[in-house]
């Protein structure tokens, strides 16, 4: 990809911010598009988009071509989890600061959960109620950050976050009306796939290749039942991967981090 400059990742000036991995069926190769800013993000948003350009590299000759890629929660397992399998290299681009990343990378993907499922319980109730004013709307992000993130404060004197106008920073919410729980779906898979990580590396490389290798030929779930993978909707399946997260976060030493 850096030969065939298919990535452009640099910030130049007037650059649009954000991040997609995209292909081009013409050359049956992968493009990633991304703005760094010099912060962990760069980082978590190269090793994410990657993994949307590798399974779309594996699944380049498939026929047709709109079976290339399955169903955006599906997706997203792909890159989610290419996050954690890029956990070795981690220490080259941060160095001392590895453990941090580490801590804050895990820590980010657990509370990522009811973040996420806000933001969709949100949309759920705009879009019902279409006549709500600005004001009202800010009132439903506020009530619903008690409820979903009762860790953060609401009482700083920046209205933007204080009075629940944060939402508008989420783009999805205006340009992808209900993506955003497939992340929500897609991030309890990947970290399915960090905790076989910790277990067992390369069986777990097996199975995300069993996983990505079949691009969308199947539908989400049975993507990941041909993987041995278990699927979010079981009620077991968050409570373990939470369990698994959590207990590696509260024995994490956090000397000369915290
Ligand atoms: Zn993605």
């Amino acid at each position: 990809m850096l030969d065939g400059e298919l990535l452009d990742v640099l910030s130049t000036e007037g650059k649009a911010g954000g991040g997609y991995c995209t292909s081009l069926p013409d050359y049956e190769v992968p493009f990633i598009f991304a703005n760094f800013n010099g912060t962990q993000e760069d980082v978590e948003v190269v090793t994410h988009e990657a993994g949307h350009a590798f399974a779309g590299y594996l699944n380049r000759k498939r026929v047709p071509l709109s079976s290339c890629w399955p169903s955006m929660e599906a997706c997203e397992v792909h890159s989610m989890s290419m996050e954690f399998f890029a956990w070795p290299w981690a220490e080259g681009f941060f160095g001392e600061d590895t453990r941090k990343f580490y801590y804050s990378h895990l820590s980010g993907a657990l509370t990522f959960i009811p973040y996420g499922t806000m933001v969709d319980h949100f949309q759920h109730i705009i879009y019902e109620q279409p006549d709500l004013t600005p004001a009202q709307r800010h009132g439903v992000w506020k009530e619903l950050m008690g409820i979903y993130m009762p860790w953060m404060r609401l009482d700083g004197e920046i209205p933007f976050y204080s009075e629940g106008e944060h939402w508008q920073l989420k783009h999805h919410i205006y340009s992808s009306p209900f993506y955003y729980i497939d992340y929500c779906l897609a991030q309890t898979v990947s970290l399915e796939f960090w905790a076989m990580i910790q277990k067992d590396l390369p069986d777990a490389w097996r199975h995300y290749m069993a996983y990505a290798s079949q691009g969308g030929s199947a539908t989400f779930t049975d993507l990941l039942k041909n993987a041995g993978l278990k699927s979010p909707f079981e009620e077991s399946c968050l409570r373990e991967v939470c369990q698994a997260a959590r207990e590696w976060l509260a024995n994490f030493d956090l000397t000369g981090i915290a």
